[in-house]
């Protein structure tokens, strides 16, 4: 039997922050321990909103894998690729089209949302983020795909997209021929672990690449400088003291959890530790602690964009195992699908 497999993404949109990094990376690295773990940057999941910047899109690419590896995600227990890389990504994505009905996508709360915001600029891109998706997913037969909540919808549509595809191409001739489904509907979801964090402007909104407010996030790559600036001038309350958890406060509780993730100390440490303290002491506590999580992964990102061919040579291997991974699965659906193929 095959190991567990997980498959992960973050989109070259913009500059790393620390959602991505608490919420989704860090995890990364405790997930490759004990799963064939496939780590991808999504750039055709970054060119969706249409008009994106291509020199900008060139370097975030580079900029987030190395990112994952500056943070530990390892190459020898990781597959790490861009997903561009491996061809099968878009060519499933078309076959999965073909499938899926148009109104299943329009459902989506995430295309209804950006969707309102693009107005008539909306692209059928945005409109197939979530079959893209799938395609990604089901590609690697993913048993275990740790995205937030934020992406819940999109994994119940790559259940129904692979249902309806074995529906309609997998019966039992296929079945009696090949024993199986033509694709694997993924079972469990198991929901990321990790914080949510959310952004310096507003604690209410999650932390995110988009926000055209810069001073929304901190990125991992940030100077200590930025950082220090960007949490001096971050929104906060006129409460006295903090704590944990209090609706009314969702500044104390965002500001609480990022010093706790920093730390990785527990909540009553970190209140036993600075919950009588006023917001102009535990800013610069903040701040230093930040600081100090951050400064080995940008010493460790350093190195890596120093060393000339080394994330070149990460990237290559990784696609060359994705690729045959993913090519198995395509060639099943073109099997199933009736294309001739030697
Ligand atoms: P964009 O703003 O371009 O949509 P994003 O910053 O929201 O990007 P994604 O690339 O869509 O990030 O997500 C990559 C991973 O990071 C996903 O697993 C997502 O759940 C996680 N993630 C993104 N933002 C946060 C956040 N604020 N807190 C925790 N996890 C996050």
């Amino acid at each position: 039997m095959r190991a567990l497999r997980v498959l992960s993404g973050v989109q070259p949109t913009g500059s790393i922050h620390l959602g991505n990094y608490f919420g989704a990376i860090k995890n990364y690295v405790k997930l490759q321990e004990d799963y064939d773990a496939f780590y991808c940057v999504v750039d055709l999941h970054a060119i969706t909103a249409g008009g994106h910047d291509p020199t900008a899109l060139e370097a975030s690419t580079r900029t987030s894998a190395a990112i994952y590896l500056a943070a530990g995600v390892s190459p020898e227990k990781a597959n790490v690729f861009v997903q561009s890389h491996v061809p099968a990504h878009s060519e499933l994505c078309w076959l999965l089209n073909c499938a899926a009905p148009i109104g299943w996508l329009e459902k989506m709360i995430q295309f209804k949302e950006k969707a309102r915001k693009a107005g008539e600029e909306v692209s059928v891109g945005l409109l197939d983020y979530p079959v893209l998706m799938a395609a990604d997913i089901l590609l690697y037969k993913a048993d275990l795909v740790p995205v937030g909540e934020d992406q819940r919808q999109h994994l119940e549509l790559t259940r129904d997209i692979a249902g309806r595809v074995n529906s309609l191409y997998g019966g039992k001739k296929w079945k009696k021929r090949k024993g199986g489904d033509v694709l694997m509907v993924p079972e469990a979801f198991t929901p990321k672990e990790g914080g949510r964090v959310m952004s310096l402007t507003d604690g209410t909104a999650k932390m995110s690449k988009s926000n055209p407010a810069e001073g929304s996030r901190i990125n991992v790559l940030d100077t200590p400088d930025e950082i220090a600036k960007k949490l001096k001038r971050c929104k906060t309350d006129a409460f006295e003291g903090l704590e944990f958890g209090n609706p009314e406060r969702p500044e104390a509780n965002n500001l609480l959890t990022m010093y706790q993730l920093c730390t990785g100390l527990t909540q009553e440490e970190v209140l036993a530790e600075c919950g009588s303290m006023r917001w102009g002491d535990f800013k610069p506590h903040l701040t230093d602690a930040v600081i100090a999580h951050l400064s080995p992964i940008q010493g460790r990102y350093k190195e890596i964009m120093d060393e000339p061919g080394y994330l070149e040579d990460v990237l290559k291997r990784g696609a060359e195992n994705a690729n045959e991974v993913a090519n198995l699965t395509l060639r099943d659906v073109r099997d199933a699908m009736g294309f001739v193929q030697y």
